[in-house]
């Protein structure tokens, strides 16, 4: 039998049979890996919290013919604030469903893991706006999973810069003022720059920019058409998300 431990954040909990739950975990050194966590669902069960969505956790697993199953698990994280509200939980379920279905099984989940779990801290610390958090989100993640937008200069003449450039979310690039005929986003310089930002900037500064908060709501835009263009898929924790979603309550001034 083939033991080995790992560090990763639980991203998916399906349940099967009458207590055990299939979770799917997203670790540095294996990227993401599916395993069985017997009688999780067990009220007695030590693995039961260790086994919740967001659970971020040093995990002992063995592999038994073709499945993985967690053997003990050491809680390091919970991030128990997120449920003090109901936009932060949402996003954080969009975020894990996002990962869940777009980083790739096979390759290192580093970049990843980092992105997750800083995006959920922020979340939790409330200290910024969610609309920032949610384009950060996003766009990185289509940058990590390969698919990088063509954003340096304009798409037709090469122009680095216009007072306003066009952003097309199906094909990933920038038009400027002259080339521009109808399609894409319309954005000011400043938001060009944020999504540069988001697509180029070291992991350390990836979080530090600020946006004005009309603007942030263009960002975002860009960053969910571009991601949702990029996956073809439709993400349930998203509807939802939206729903919940009360621009009154950011705390962006
Ligand atoms: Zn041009």
């Amino acid at each position: 039998m083939d033991k080995f431990n790992a560090d990763g954040i639980v991203i998916r909990v399906q349940a099967t049979g009458e207590t055990t739950r299939i979770i799917t975990v997203l670790t540095a050194e294996h990227g993401v890996l599916r395993a069985f966590a017997k009688g999780a669902r067990g009220a007695k069960s030590k693995l039961q919290s260790a086994t919740s969505l967001f659970a971020f956790c040093r995990f002992s697993f063995v592999r038994s013919k073709e499945s993985l199953i967690v053997r003990e698990a050491d809680i390091k994280e919970i991030f128990f604030d997120l449920r003090n509200s109901l936009e932060a939980l949402a996003l954080a379920q969009y975020f894990c469903d996002a990962a869940a279905r777009t980083i790739p099984e096979d390759g290192t989940g580093e970049e990843f893991l980092r992105l997750l779990l800083n995006s959920l801290h922020f979340l939790c610390k409330n200290s910024k706006d969610k609309r920032q958090l949610k384009a950060i989100f996003e766009l990185r993640l289509a940058v990590l999973s390969g698919y990088c937008p063509n954003i340096v200069a304009c798409a037709h003449c090469a122009a680095f810069e216009s007072e306003i450039m066009y952003f097309d979310p199906l094909r990933g690039t920038l038009a400027c003022n002259n080339c521009a005929q109808s399609e894409g986003i319309a954005l000011p310089l400043s938001v060009v720059s944020a999504m540069r930002h988001i697509v180029f900037a070291p992991f350390d500064r990836l979080f530090s920019f600020s946006l004005a908060a009309p603007l942030l709501q263009v960002l975002e835009e860009c960053a969910e058409h571009y991601f949702l263009a990029v996956t073809q898929q439709k993400f349930k924790t998203l509807e939802y998300y939206r729903s919940v979603c009360t621009l009154q309550s950011v705390p962006y001034d």
